[in-house]
């Protein structure tokens, strides 16, 4: 059955004040748009005219950090609970209205206050396009290193708000390593800042208190962040590697050399072959690998020839330039539509895993998928990698079918992956987060650890209004238990 708006809330009137009406959103096709983000699941309802939980008693548009200000003001006065929204782009369902939440939509909040070149540091509004962004930064000569393939559909917040990882994260970090400071409003309206500076030993990071938290602990406003001056030379290598094993040894060895490529992408067979077909991948050497090198001009092709020593060790031979310059040209762009779009059952996880784990760790998931069911697509790559291990970036996508049977084959593979992951001594997230959907495992992962985020939120947050139910924090009573797919 199709939902029907409800009456409208109480107080939308005083939220039309404080927000104004072109910029305070109710009407039912306005509400159904933000009754979703990119979780998979939420597609898999919302393209048979389902809806995934709720929809939102409204949307508010702030336009800075005053109207903000009221209108947590008006949460909390009238016991609202409320989902701060930076662009919906998130993959786990973290901005999906579970009891009827408020969306606070922070697009508007889109300034750069400050670029500090002597510091390094820009400081900017939360609800900034990535893309235009890392525009404005281009256009003075700098980066802020962080561009995940969602960059054009996300927002800065959103990337804090999430953890998350861009792509040439190897060199640049992920985002909690470009977060200098950040200013919040708590949910009972105070202001938390965060000084942008170098390093501090103040006690445990309150920045961390907020990077990750997924709009559970506070609504980031504005963030300092490293920037970079724009490279001026790029190296890039494509490779091939006979197996697995001495394309995972050589990226290992690259990072335990101290080398910093800027990205850096090795494909399991299934995902090479696609990719490789052009440079003869699939002819003995059916691994794929990306590697790209950047900087001043000699540090850069001093870093590619020593990491080539490191591969032509480990038999890895370099290949023509196709595979890169068509990753170069696809890089923002996202691929599960085209699949979504023919009632494919499509989804990504990434997880991280120590080296010694990787091998182990693809070989149980590869091998669970196709007893789980022989036709699924299953493909892997290792793209954000560390001197201590790697993200595993797993793609799946099962053929259209009855829509119960695909949840149910869907919910398998996560639990799947997730256990082995687990089993193996990994984390269940690299950058995508928990939102809704990781739930049931962030429990297992964290253990005493959710107790303690669980006393947090209580003290921050007594009446359980932000974000409420995701991150594996209390849900309201009354509230969609998603929770019923993971155990049907
Ligand atoms: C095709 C595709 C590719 C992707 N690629 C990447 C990738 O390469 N790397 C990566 O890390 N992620 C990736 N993602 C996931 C997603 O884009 C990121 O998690 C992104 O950071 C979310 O930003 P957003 O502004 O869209 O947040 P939203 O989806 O709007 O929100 C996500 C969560 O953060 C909270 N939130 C948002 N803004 C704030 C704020 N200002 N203060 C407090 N809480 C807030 C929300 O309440 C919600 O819980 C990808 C997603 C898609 C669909």
């Amino acid at each position: 059955m199709k939902p029907v708006k409800s009456s409208p809330p109480s107080w939308l009137a005083e939220l039309t004040q404080i927000t104004g009406p072109d910029q305070t959103l109710s009407s039912l096709p306005e509400l159904w748009a933000y009754a979703r983000d990119r979780l998979p699941y939420a597609t898999y309802m919302v393209r048979d005219g389902n809806l995934p939980a709720r929809l939102p008693s409204a949307v508010a548009c702030p336009a800075d950090v005053d109207e903000l200000r009221r209108v947590i003001e008006l949460s909390r006065r009238e016991k609202i609970p409320l989902i701060p929204f930076g662009a919906g782009s998130g993959v786990l369902g973290g901005t999906l209205p579970m009891d009827h939440e408020l969306v606070v939509d922070l697009k508007r909040m889109n300034q750069v206050i400050e670029l500090n070149t002597l510091d390094g540091t820009v400081t900017v509004q939360s609800g900034m396009n990535g893309g235009q962004f890392e525009a404005w930064l281009n256009e003075r000569g700098y980066s802020c290193g962080h561009l995940p393939q969602s960059l054009h559909m996300s927002t800065v917040g959103g990337w804090a708000a999430c953890r998350g990882a861009g792509q040439n994260s190897t060199r640049y970090g992920k985002i909690e390593d470009i977060v200098l400071g950040l200013a919040a409003l708590l949910p009972d309206g105070r202001e938390l800042r965060v000084r942008p500076v170098a390093r501090r030993a103040v006690g445990p990071s309150l920045k961390d208190l907020m990077v990750g938290s997924e709009g559970a602990f506070g609504i980031i406003t504005e963030l300092t962040l490293r920037v970079w001056k724009l490279p001026e030379a790029r190296h890039s290598v494509v490779l091939g590697f006979e197996t697995l094993k001495t394309g995972l040894d050589a990226l290992r060895q690259i990072m335990q050399a101290e080398l910093r490529p800027a990205v850096v992408r090795l494909y399991d067979a299934a995902e090479s072959a696609p990719r490789g077909a052009s440079v003869g991948i699939g002819e003995g050497r059916p691994f794929l690998a990306i590697l790209e090198f950047c900087g001043s001009p000699r540090m850069a092709a001093l870093e590619r020839d020593l990491a080539m020593e490191i591969v032509a060790a480990h038999g890895g031979v370099q290949l023509g330039d196709e595979p890169y310059e068509h990753w170069c040209a696809h890089r923002y762009e996202s691929y599960s539509p085209q699949w979504q779009s023919k009632d494919y059952f499509m989804d990504t996880i990434e997880v991280t895993a120590p080296w010694s784990a990787l091998p182990a760790l693809h070989a149980r998931i590869a091998r669970e998928m196709q007893s789980l069911f022989p036709g699924i697509h299953f493909g892997t790559h290792w793209s954000h990698v560390y001197p201590e291990g790697a993200c595993q970036y797993m793609t799946l996508r099962l053929p259209p079918m009855e829509r119960s049977e695909g949840l149910r084959l869907h919910r398998e593979a996560w639990h799947l992956t997730l256990t082995a992951c687990l089993d193996l001594g990994g984390t269940i997230s690299h950058h995508h987060g928990v939102g809704v959907f990781r739930n049931p495992w962030l429990r297992e992962e964290l253990g005493t650890g959710l107790e303690l985020l669980q006393g947090v939120k209580d003290y921050l947050d007594p009446d359980n209004l932000f974000v409420p139910g995701k991150l594996a924090l209390r849900a309201r009573e009354g509230a969609v238990n998603l929770e019923h797919i993971h155990h049907e």
